[in-house]
C-alpha cells in the first residue's frame, strides 16, 4: 500500500469522525438520554411543540386575550379550535414556554369561547306563506346562531313573540287566564314556533359572528339582518295609515315594528321618530285561535225573465238585504298572517233577502239571449266565508287581491259579473285560474282554484260557478285569491284595485 493512499485513508476516517461527533453533539443539542413527560401541542394536527404544562398555557392565553374578554363580556377564553394537547414521553430536548405557543396559535387562529351554537330548522310547514309567493326563493334555509348565554336567546325569541301577540294577550295564554267567549269573541289555543330548533354547547371560533345581546337578536330574528334601523320622521299630518302606505306596510305591520303603538288610530307628533323597515323573520311564530265572529252573508240576485218587459231592461222587485251569520272558526295566523281558516260552524243570526230583479225578454227583432245589466257585483264564494287578506301592502309588496276562505275545498266559486273568460289556465304560483273580462275596462281573477269549469272564451253570467276553491299553486291553506283589474288585461296594461270596493 502507497503512502499516498494511506495518508487519504486516515483522512476519509478523520472527516467521517469530525462528521460523527458533529451529529452526535447536534442530536445531544436536540434529544436526551433520558425520557421526560410534556405536553405535545397540535394545530389541527401538525405539531407545534411542547410544553411543560398546559395549565400553564392556558391560563396563559386566559390572561392574554383580555381584549376578547372585554368585547364579548366573558371571563374566559379558549384555545382555537383544531389545538390539540396531548401529554407524551419525549427524548426532545426543547420545550416551548407557554408565551412562545401562545403567539404561535395567535398568528394561525383565532381564540374560542364557551357558547352555542344553536340551529334554526326550516319548517315545512310554513316555508311557503303567500307573501313569499312572488319570489322564487321562499324557502328557508338552515340557520345556525351562535350564542354565549342560552337564556339569551330565548328572551329574543319571546321578544320576537311578542311582536305578534300583545303582551296582554300572551300573558293571559300563558297563565290560562284569558276572558271565555259568550257571544263572540277570541280565545289563543296555541303560541309556537314552527321551525325546530336545537341547541349544542360548542366553543365558538371569535372570527364567527356571536351574539351577545337580547336586543341585537330580537332583531336579527325579525327582520332577518341587523341592519341599521330605517326611520322616519313623521311630518305635519302624517297618520299611521298615511306613513305605512308611502313605505309599502300594511298599518298591521307598522304596528309590529313600531310596538309602542297600540292601534294605527294612535296620534303622532311632528318630529316623531318611527320605524319603517320591513320585517323578513327567521322564525315563524305560529298563533292558533278559537274565533266567534259575525259576519256579513250576502244576499243573491235572483234573475226572473219577463216576456212583457222589452229585451235589455230591467225592473227592482225586492231590494236585496244582506243577513247575518255568526261563525266559529279555527284560525291559524303566521306571522301575524292568516294562514289557515277552518269554520267549524255557523248559525245564521239574521238571514239574508234575496234581490229579485225581473229582466225584459221581450224581442222584436227575434233571436238574443237576455244581456244581464244588473250592475250589482256578486260575491265570488258562498257562505260561510271569511276574508283572510286585504288587499294592499304586505311587507313592501302588494297583495293584488282578497284572500277568501272558509267556504272550504270544493265549494263553489262564482262568476262576479257577466262576461267572457279570457284565461283559464294552471300555473306554478295561481295555481288554476280564470280570467273574466267584464267589459269597460273591468276584469276579475280566481287563484288557486282545484278545478274550473269554465275555458277561454267561453261566456258567463254573474253568478255562474266557473270552479271549485281550491290550494293549487304557491298557496298555504284552501282559499280563493280574488282579484280585480281595471284599464286592461291583468299584468297586460291593467292595474289592480281593491274588489272590495265591487261590493259597497
Ligand atoms: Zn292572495
Amino acid at each position: 500500500m502507497g503512502k499516498v493512499i494511506k495518508q487519504g485513508i486516515i483522512y476519509t476516517l478523520s472527516i467521517a469522525l469530525a462528521i460523527t461527533i458533529m451529529v452526535f453533539v447536534n442530536f445531544a443539542d436536540r434529544y436526551e438520554l433520558t425520557p421526560k413527560k410534556v405536553y405535545k401541542v397540535y394545530l389541527d394536527g401538525k405539531a407545534v411543540g411542547n410544553i411543560k404544562n398546559k395549565q400553564e398555557l392556558e391560563d396563559y392565553i386566559n390572561q392574554e386575550q383580555t381584549e376578547l374578554k372585554l368585547k364579548y363580556g366573558v371571563d374566559k377564553v379558549y384555545v382555537p379550535s383544531g389545538v390539540d394537547i396531548k401529554k407524551c414521553t419525549t427524548y426532545e430536548k426543547k420545550v416551548l414556554s407557554a408565551e412562545e405557543v401562545h403567539n404561535i396559535i395567535t398568528e394561525e387562529k383565532p381564540f374560542t369561547l364557551k357558547g352555542y351554537k344553536i340551529t334554526i330548522n326550516p319548517s315545512e310547514e310554513t316555508s311557503t306563506s303567500e307573501k313569499d309567493k312572488s319570489t322564487d326563493n321562499g324557502e328557508k334555509k338552515k340557520i345556525v346562531i351562535n350564542v354565549l348565554d342560552k337564556d339569551m336567546f330565548d328572551k329574543a325569541v319571546k321578544s320576537v313573540v311578542k311582536a305578534f301577540v300583545s303582551l296582554e294577550d300572551y300573558n293571559n295564554f300563558k297563565n290560562d287566564t284569558q276572558t271565555e267567549i259568550k257571544d263572540t269573541g277570541k280565545l289563543i289555543e296555541d303560541i309556537y314556533i314552527a321551525q325546530n330548533i336545537t341547541e349544542k354547547p360548542a366553543y365558538i371560533s371569535t372570527d364567527e359572528e356571536i351574539f351577545t345581546d337580547e336586543k341585537t337578536l330580537t332583531k336579527y330574528l325579525l327582520f332577518g339582518a341587523v341592519k341599521d334601523d330605517k326611520y322616519y320622521t313623521v311630518q305635519e299630518g302624517d297618520t299611521i295609515e298615511s306613513i305605512s302606505y308611502a313605505n309599502k306596510l300594511a298599518t298591521a305591520e307598522f304596528l309590529i315594528v313600531n310596538p309602542e303603538f297600540t292601534s294605527e288610530t294612535n296620534l303622532l307628533s311632528p318630529g316623531q321618530q318611527v320605524k319603517v323597515g320591513l320585517i323578513n323573520p327567521i322564525i315563524n311564530v305560529i298563533v292558533e285561535k278559537h274565533e266567534v265572529f259575525d259576519q256579513e252573508s250576502r244576499y243573491q240576485t235572483i234573475q226572473e225573465e219577463d216576456p212583457n218587459m222589452a229585451l235589455g231592461t230591467e225592473k227592482v222587485v225586492t231590494e236585496g238585504q244582506n243577513g247575518t251569520d255568526r261563525l266559529t272558526a279555527k284560525i291559524k295566523y303566521d306571522n301575524g298572517d292568516t294562514s289557515n281558516v277552518v269554520v267549524v260552524s255557523s248559525e245564521s243570526i239574521k238571514p239574508p233577502v234575496d234581490r229579485v230583479v225581473k229582466i225584459g225578454t221581450r224581442s222584436y227583432s227575434g233571436s238574443t239571449t237576455p244581456v244581464v245589466v244588473s250592475g250589482n257585483w256578486g260575491w265570488p264564494t258562498v257562505s260561510p266565508y271569511y276574508v283572510s287578506s286585504p288587499y294592499g301592502y304586505r311587507w313592501g309588496r302588494v297583495h293584488e287581491g282578497i284572500d277568501i276562505a272558509g267556504s272550504g275545498s270544493g265549494s263553489p266559486i262564482f262568476a262576479s259579473q257577466a262576461g267572457t273568460v279570457v284565461s283559464s289556465i294552471s300555473h306554478w304560483s295561481v295555481g288554476i285560474n280564470v280570467v273574466i273580462n267584464h267589459g269597460n275596462g273591468y276584469y276579475t281573477t280566481y287563484a288557486h282554484l282545484s278545478s274550473k269549469l269554465v275555458g277561454v272564451g267561453a261566456t258567463v253570467q254573474k253568478g255562474q260557478q266557473i270552479g271549485t276553491m281550491g290550494s293549487t299553486g304557491r298557496s298555504t291553506g284552501t282559499h280563493l285569491h280574488f282579484g280585480l283589474f281595471i284599464g286592461g288585461e291583468p299584468y297586460h296594461g291593467g292595474h289592480s284595485a281593491d274588489p272590495m270596493q265591487l261590493f259597497r
